[in-house]
């Protein structure tokens, strides 16, 4: 069994450590927040999961909220007509499988207190590259999933799987009660606002029960990226309210008496998505692993953050089993990464990216076909769970063409 010490106790450092925990490794996990900290902190996510991470979750027995959290049945979207009228795309379309939003202030500190229920370590510090030199000459392998920590630039940017080097979407989270449900079931209604950039909503637990989380994802300079004279968080709400009124008034229909869930129940931020190269070199020349949003930082706009955390941390969990009593040199970190980038993380991170920039005629036709087509709809909202579909038929005009007269729903 190999002594393992993992920095940053989020979905991804802490659901790896969990696992490997039970599989009778000695596992520390260093983190610069306590419980408390986080419990009581400003929300970072809406880390709406689907069921095929949330699986992996139930895999290792650590999915405690399931019963209590809202599920989240299925996806809808709307694109508002160009002239105002109306909508030009309006559908939905069901899940298979359910997804959840368990809020990061509840799930991190459950997670914290059972890794050391179980015989994990949890450190309280705020590791620097010094720290890391001695967490490499004490332990046989270091991960670092300190998500968008200072401590990751350690990494080296990977410029090729990276297209952007500026945010691409001012963000924005605000965490409400009291919200109009959708009809006939629940879902993530998603909204499209050409040119102005996107909102989407759902139902989530938070730290005081059930919740309806709002994303706002402003394109940069546009008229959604207005935080910046938000000092409060009634006038966080109230900006919350002024976009739904000028943008999506039938959003703004479900919000006549919504409240924040609490005063830190709101976000606002940006980053530019980026991919680094997997193994970080210490000034020693010892090296470190990364693991998810240190390596592979993706733009919310598609939900796959913490979907993508909790799959790398299954796929490291599996490559750290597989490798037995071996060193965990540069050939195994690199290679624990980079079978994960192929079979799954470029297409998360290639569909994600492509969303960012204006869509392309054929997303538009095969967004509208869903209006009239079922299939069309279905696909694209259970793609979510999987966005490796995606490359068999939305990412390529000459495949989605293909796709829409199988289906019998070209134009
Ligand atoms: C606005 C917004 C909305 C999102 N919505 C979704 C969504 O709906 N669905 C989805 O799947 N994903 C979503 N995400 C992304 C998702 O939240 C992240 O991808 C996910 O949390 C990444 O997990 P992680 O473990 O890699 O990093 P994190 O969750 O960021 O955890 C890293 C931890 O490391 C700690 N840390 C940092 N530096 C140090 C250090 N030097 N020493 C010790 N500890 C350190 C941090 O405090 C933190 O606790 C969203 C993100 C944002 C910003």
């Amino acid at each position: 069994m190999s002594k393992i010490l993992i920095v940053g106790a989020g979905q991804a450092g802490l659901q790896l450590a969990l696992g490997l925990v039970q599989d009778g490794h000695e596992v520390t996990v260093v983190s610069n927040r306590t419980a408390e900290d986080i419990r009581d902190g400003r929300v970072m996510s809406s880390q709406c999961m689907f069921d095929g991470a949330l699986q992996t979750e139930r895999d290792l027995g650590f999915a405690y909220w399931e019963d209590e959290c809202p599920p989240v049945e299925g996806i809808s979207l709307a694109v508002p007509a160009p002239d105002g009228t109306g909508k030009a795309i309006d559908w939905a379309s069901r899940l298979d499988a359910y997804a959840q939003s368990v809020d990061q202030r509840v799930k991190m500190p459950g997670w914290m207190e059972d890794l050391e229920r179980r015989g994990g370590s949890l450190v309280i510090h705020d590791a620097g590259v010094d720290d890391l030199e001695r967490y490499t000459q004490e332990n046989d392998l270091v991960i670092v999933a300190a998500g968008k920590g200072e401590i990751v630039r350690l990494f080296e940017r990977d410029a090729e799987r990276s297209p952007y080097d500026q945010p691409m979407r001012a963000l924005a989270l605000t965490y409400v009660t009291g919200m109009t449900p959708r009809p006939e079931y629940s879902a993530v209604c998603f909204n499209l606002i050409p040119t102005v950039g996107e909102y989407f909503v759902f139902p989530a637990l938070t730290i005081t029960g059930p919740c309806e989380i709002m994303v706002f994802e402003g394109i940069p300079g546009g008229p959604m990226d207005c935080w910046g004279d938000v000092t409060t968080p009634m006038e966080h709400l109230d900006k919350s309210r002024w976009i739904l009124e000028t943008f999506m008034p039938w959003e703004a229909e479900r919000c006549r008496d919504v409240e924040l869930t609490d005063d830190n129940g709101i976000l606002a931020g940006r980053f530019p998505p980026t991919v680094r190269r997997p193994v970080g070199r210490l000034p020693s020349g010892r090296l470190v692993l990364g693991l998810a949003d240190t390596v592979m930082l993706n733009d919310p706009i598609t939900g796959q953050g913490s979907n993508n955390a909790a799959k790398m941390a299954t796929a490291y969990l599996e490559a750290i089993r597989r490798h037995g009593e071996a060193p965990h040199d540069r050939a195994f970190m690199e290679q624990a990464f980079e079978s994960f980038w192929e079979e799954y993380g470029r297409f998360t991170t290639g569909w994600t990216n492509a969303l960012l920039s204006p869509p392309p005629e054929h997303v538009l036709k095969l967004l509208t076909a869903g209006n009239r087509s079922p299939a069309v709809a279905h696909r694209f909202v259970n793609g979510f769970d999987n966005p490796v579909d995606f490359f068999d038929w939305f990412m390529f005009p000459d495949k989605a063409e293909a796709y829409l007269s199988e289906v019998g729903a070209a134009a």
